[in-house]
């Protein structure tokens, strides 16, 4: 959902809507103060001006609509919120001459409740979101990492699809950073997650495992599959020219693949063996792709 975004920019709009649902349910009290005691001092055409103000947090919705196009939930938002703040409209011109009815206020709160459980599946979806993505890289975080491997390797048993695991580390990071700095670290750590990604298929997909360790399930695909895969990735990483503060750096990872097996009973199973031929990898002299069934 929130692929062309970064974290932060999610981040931003959770706060800012936050904000505005505050503002939004003061004017809720203020609207029930007004109908209910309906007196001469309430009803100066500001008042309704300003609780108006309160409930429309439209301006909010539409800010983010630029950043996240068509998204279904916050269109059902902007519907829901829409139709409430014309019947709040309506419902004020309809105080100056008469009590509020009955129906009236029945209706105002099913239309309340109904924006309610809009905006409530919207913030469980950005919450869901933010709690696995990794800030840095927008990748899925070792959180997520840990919820789809356990469910794969329960699925194990049940399907006859290969599914295999690469796990890449960079070649002597630790290296960049003391000589170039940490914020230069931070930049290729984020341009090589940049590589992958746009490297991956639909059926691919990568975790920031640890510090500059990312891990990739590649669903569907068989050893030999994965092994041509991660090669032609190492080959794309130290091929590439990363310049950072005009300095230009060439880069190159290790990778250590393998394929869950039946006999693997938790992810660890798998995990040990990837590690394994990571480990190799770096002990052949590193910039190699190693594997193991
Ligand atoms: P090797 O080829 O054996 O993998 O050498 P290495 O230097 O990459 O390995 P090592 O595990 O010794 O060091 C990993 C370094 O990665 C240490 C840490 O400073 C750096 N690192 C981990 N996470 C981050 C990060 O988010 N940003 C930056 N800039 N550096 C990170
Ligand atoms: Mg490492
Ligand atoms: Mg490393």
């Amino acid at each position: 959902m929130f692929d062309e975004l970064n974290t932060h920019d999610v981040q931003l709009f959770y706060v800012s809507l936050g904000q505005a649902l505050v503002k939004h349910h003061d004017g809720r009290l203020n609207l029930f103060y007004m109908l209910q005691y309906n007196d001469s001092r309430c009803r100066i055409k500001n008042d309704y001006n300003l609780i108006l103000h309160k409930l429309d947090f439209s301006s909010t919705l539409d800010l983010s609509s630029i950043q996240v196009e068509h998204h279904q939930r916050l269109v059902n938002i902007q519907i829901n919120l829409s139709n409430l703040v014309d019947y709040v409209k309506y419902i004020l011109d309809e105080l100056e001459s008469n009590d509020i009815k009955k129906n009236s206020y029945r209706h105002l709160i099913a239309l309340m409740k109904k924006l309610d459980r809009s905006i409530e599946g919207f913030r469980k979806e950005i919450s869901n979101n933010l709690t696995y993505l990794d800030e840095l890289t927008g990748l899925l975080n070792r959180s997520a990492m840990e919820k789809d491997l356990a469910e794969l390797i329960e699925l194990n048993d049940e399907q006859a699809i290969v599914t295999s695991l690469s796990l890449i580390d960079i070649d002597y990071f630790k290296l960049i950073n003391d000589e170039h700095g940490h914020t230069v670290g931070d930049d290729i750590l984020e341009s090589i997650a940049d590589i992958i990604q746009s490297s991956l298929r639909d059926t691919d997909t990568a975790y920031r495992y640890g510090g500059e360790e990312i891990l990739i399930v590649l669903k569907g695909s068989s050893l030999d599959d994965a092994v041509a895969v991660m090669q032609r990735l190492r080959t794309k990483i130290s091929d590439y020219v990363f310049i950072c503060d005009e300095i230009e750096l060439s880069i190159t990872v290790s990778i250590g693949v393998t394929s869950i097996k039946s006999s693997d009973k938790v992810y660890r199973d798998t995990l040990i063996r990837a590690d394994e031929c990571l480990y190799s990898a770096k002990d052949k002299g590193r910039n190699q792709v190693v594997y193991k069934i």
